[in-house]
């Protein structure tokens, strides 16, 4: 999907978004009265109906279901693309990986810091916990993974950023003192990859215009700016409330609570990264490589490989290796990684992979000419996404047990749609909905 398909869809996002903006001004409560008695029973009843509706067949399953596991996968968004697609509320591209009480984080598309908050924020004034209670759940988030920078693995970063401090954010509460000192979350992801893409579209003889960042040090001055410039320029960005906060509302400050790494960066604890020979310039983006080792803690051993999300570079997969089991993130990929995902995937218990239906693109695309904007947008969506009937044949070549889909583009795909990920997969398949928890080995308890 990613920036060219905006150029497709503008249009649509305008007026969805005007009809937001227009059913959200009759919406505006303007006076709060304290629920009655009667008020309560009927609100209770509207949530218990609600959670009925999600375990039903097709509904949402329960976020309990994989309570009894020591280490749960938790899908938080479970779409991709540059859009909100009409009739769904899936989120964008974000799993968390939860590991006794340790959150690791996997993308952050839109939607999904709501989706953090609803999975792991517990607590609500009408089934008996208090009210106005405290937020700190974000303390339980040790790293956070990029797998590319593309604006649905990342849009709610900047939320993250700011929301966050008022929610435990790189902080750690010590449960006996109740001292809290800063513990910054890992940030992890892609380094400044120095160059654009090919203009296939056309873009820059229609007049486009390429945002490079503004800084009186060149070495900041990019069009492709790597997680820690892209985090440098969120606070700049937002500079005014969060010198508020700081200097009259008291609190931490915000460049501290999070430490990125960056994969192939140069900078202080970055990542360094065995670039295999790749021709950037003619697009080949996904050499063959051994997997290498991103992060490392008591909980998880974390490992990244190239995939093939061309002309995007790098694009990683990531894999956690934990004492109940492996799973693996492919993040945006074609189903062509010159066997790097088989080698990262190998053996893993659960292959989390992006898909993308290929009649949504013919429907909607149809057969347009070679050298056209809408050929060249036709045949990103098709070669850097995996389409769902070749999704089965990666998990079956990665060997794994499960294959849960993820990235469902677009995100309103019929069901009968998404059950051909089972063509040459003979294990278990599970379509991914947000909140979706999936134990990861034998339930301890
Ligand atoms: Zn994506
Ligand atoms: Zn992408």
């Amino acid at each position: 999907m990613d920036r060219t398909t905006l150029l497709g869809i503008c249009l649509l996002v305008i007026v969805i978004t005007a009809g937001i903006a227009a059913s959200g001004a009759t919406n505006i409560q303007t006076t709060v009265t304290k629920p009655t008695g009667d008020t309560i029973e009927k609100m209770q009843k509207v949530q218990d109906e609600a959670t009925a509706r999600k375990n039903q067949p097709g509904g949402y399953p329960s976020p309990s279901t994989g309570g009894k596991y020591h280490t749960r996968l938790v899908l938080l968004g479970t779409t991709g693309g540059v859009t909100w697609y009409p009739g769904t509320d899936r989120a964008s591209s974000s799993s968390a990986l939860v590991v006794g009480d340790t959150l690791y984080i996997i993308d952050l598309g839109q939607g999904s810091t709501s989706r953090l908050s609803e999975a792991f924020n517990p607590g609500h004034p009408l089934v008996g916990q208090e009210m106005g209670s405290t937020s700190t759940f974000l303390e339980k988030a040790r790293a956070l993974f990029f797998s590319h920078l593309h604006q649905d693995h990342i849009a709610d970063y900047p939320s993250l950023l700011l929301i966050g401090p008022g929610a435990g954010l790189g902080t750690r509460t010590d449960p006996a003192t109740g001292v809290v000192s800063i513990v910054p979350l890992v940030v992890i992801g892609p380094a400044d990859r120095g160059m654009c893409e090919i203009d296939r579209s056309h873009y820059l003889d229609r007049g486009g215009t390429i945002v490079y960042t503004d800084s009186a040090d060149p070495a900041l001055v990019t069009p492709t700016p790597g997680t820690r410039l892209m985090t440098s320029l969120i606070w700049q960005a937002y500079a005014q409330t969060i010198n508020d906060m700081t200097l009259d509302n008291a609190y931490r400050d915000f460049t501290k609570l999070v430490e990125v790494r960056e994969i192939g960066g140069t900078g202080p604890g970055d990542i360094s990264f065995p670039v295999p020979e790749v021709d950037l310039a003619n697009g080949t983006t996904c050499a063959p490589m051994d997997p290498f080792e991103v992060y490392r803690d008591e909980n998880v051993v974390v490992t990244a490989a190239l995939v093939d999300h061309h002309q995007v570079f790098p694009t990683f997969a990531y894999r956690f290796d934990t004492d109940d089991g492996s799973v693996v993130f492919s993040g945006d990929t074609g189903p062509d990684t010159r066997g790097n995902l088989q080698k990262l995937g190998e053996g893993a218990d659960i292959l989390v992979h992006e898909v993308i239906d290929r009649a949504w693109i013919d429907q909607r695309m149809g057969f347009p000419d070679e050298d056209t904007p809408a050929y060249a947008l036709k045949t990103h969506l098709l070669t850097s996404h995996t389409t769902i009937d070749m999704v089965g044949s990666v998990a079956r070549d990665c060997r794994v047990d499960t294959l849960v889909l993820n990235h469902i583009v677009p995100g309103n795909t019929p069901t009968s749609h998404l059950l051909q990920a089972q063509h040459n997969f003979t294990g278990r398949l599970i379509i991914g909905e947000d909140l979706m928890e999936i134990g990861v080995g034998k339930p301890s308890w």
